[in-house]
């Protein structure tokens, strides 16, 4: 008889798990407490592979050999427990997918920037002709194109949820861009579980694999003193007076590695100096990889980042209209209003996660004229800010916002929506809040426009 696994969550990953499973001849259930979208019920039918949805039957998981667990679901939650109770391993997709592809790894995480780094590492290789796949927390899993592909490469956005389900995935070049409180929730509460989830990116990685990492983030900085590392290390760092391998030098991203190079941030397409570390190890990982110089430089040109992180919707009579929507909390903001030199109306507001605005007081003081609260309730960002900028508005409406917004700027502002919080009281997420804020700015142009033609 065939050996059973249960996967646990039929979305994206739990689906390609189950694909994969199936190709490799095991008995495979899929269960999903909510309900399955049509489109993976389709495929989960066609491949005569057995599900249920809107609830977890113990009697069918509970005799598993091993589970395949969404990132999505807590260990706190009961079938989970008693899966554990049980003595049955549980694993995340991920790493059931690396079990079947010799093909290389490039896997990043952070708490911030993952997805900017890991479509930039992707669109590199894939400009300089590699056989590469993009899976993780983007696209397509990487246990679907492992049963239905043949790569190269795999270029992973890892989540710490996935990171937790990972057992002997190695990676032959990892990057951790940064660690900040966030989700502690799944982590009881406790920072150094969150740390520990993290730092299972290097753990199974050896003397030949490549470990990149943003130096000048103090946890990361304390970590990497504190523990023995095996890999080879690449710390990227943004002081000048740095000695890391790869750093900014003031004016240019100075490269040391097996070549000597510097780029200028103004030869790619992004901006700041939180994508002067995404592109710092970016370029380390795929010069590793074996992608050479001019190739690298020909594609910092033309890659497009996703949208809703720090996107130039339009410019309104000389004004800048930004939608930096994925900034949900206060450290992306951070950066977000460090690429600017200009003068800011900030949007800001939604569901506060627990936001320290102390980190962001300064800055907000040097460059914000207007803040533009975007929130049910306000009162903790007005509180936080009204002695240091010159107006708070408050509006509900994107299309009341863009307006005012408009009103109150001169020519060579920014206006940049960069929220700090969760979307949720007022949009179904942090893109259909970008995608009315984009919509309300194009319509507000053309308006505009209309009248001066
Ligand atoms: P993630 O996938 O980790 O959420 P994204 O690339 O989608 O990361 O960026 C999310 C937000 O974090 C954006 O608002 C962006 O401005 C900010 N950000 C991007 N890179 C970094 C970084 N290296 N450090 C801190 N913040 C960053």
């Amino acid at each position: 008889m065939s050996e059973r696994v249960v996967i646990l969550g039929a979305g994206e990953s739990g689906t390609g798990a189950a694909l994969l499973a199936k190709q490799k001849g095991f008995d495979v259930f899929v269960s999903d407490q909510g309900p399955i979208k049509d489109k993976y019920k389709t495929e989960l039918l066609d491949s005569n592979i057995l599900f249920e949805e809107n609830l977890h039957s113990e009697e069918k998981i509970l005799n598993a050999s091993f589970i395949i667990k969404s990132p999505g679901i807590p260990y706190k939650t009961e079938i989970i427990k008693k899966a554990k109770a049980a003595s049955i391993s549980i694993i995340d997709e991920i790493e059931f997918a690396s079990l079947y592809t010799d093909a290389k790894i490039i896997a990043i995480t952070g708490t911030n920037g993952k997805t900017t780094t890991t479509l930039l590492t992707y669109h590199l290789m894939k400009e300089a002709g590699f056989n590469v796949a993009l899976a993780g927390n983007v696209g397509f899993s990487m246990a679907r194109q492992v049963a239905t592909q043949k790569f190269d490469w795999y270029v992973l956005e890892m989540s710490s949820f996935q990171l937790d389900g990972i057992k002997t995935f190695k990676p032959e070049i990892g990057i951790l861009l940064n660690i900040t409180p966030d989700h502690l929730d799944r982590y009881e509460y406790l920072l150094d579980n969150y740390i520990n989830s993290k730092f299972q990116l290097i753990q199974n990685m050896g003397p030949e694999q490549h470990f990149i990492y943003y130096v000048n983030d103090p946890i990361i900085e304390r970590e990497v003193t504190k523990r023995t590392l095996i890999p080879k290390q690449i710390p990227v760092s943004l002081s000048p007076s740095s000695k890391a391998p790869v750093h900014f030098d003031g004016e240019k991203m100075d490269f040391r590695l097996k070549e000597n190079f510097r780029i200028a941030q103004s030869e790619t397409t992004l901006k700041g100096p939180h994508n002067l570390i995404n592109t710092m190890s970016a370029v380390s990982a795929v010069f590793i990889a074996g992608i050479p110089l001019n190739r690298i430089q020909s594609g910092l040109k033309t890659f497009k980042n996703a949208p809703h992180r720090l996107e130039l919707v339009a410019s309104i009579n000389g004004v800048e209209f930004v939608n930096d929507s994925k900034a949900t909390n206060v450290d992306s903001v951070v950066y977000g209003l460090g690429s600017y030199e200009k003068s800011l109306i900030w949007i800001a507001g939604g569901v506060d996660k627990g936001n320290d605005y102390n980190l962001i007081k300064d800055e907000v003081k040097k460059k914000v004229k207007v803040l533009i609260c975007l929130g049910k309730d306000n009162t903790k960002l007005r509180k936080a800010f009204d002695d240091v900028v010159k107006e708070i508005y408050e509006t509900q409406s994107v299309t009341d916002l863009v307006r005012h917004a408009l009103q109150v700027a001169k020519a060579g502002d920014v206006v940049l929506l960069s929220p700090a919080c969760a979307s949720f009281d007022l949009f179904k997420n942090y893109e259909d809040r970008g995608d009315q804020f984009r919509k309300a700015v194009l319509d507000l142009k053309k308006e505009v426009e209309g009248q001066h033609s």
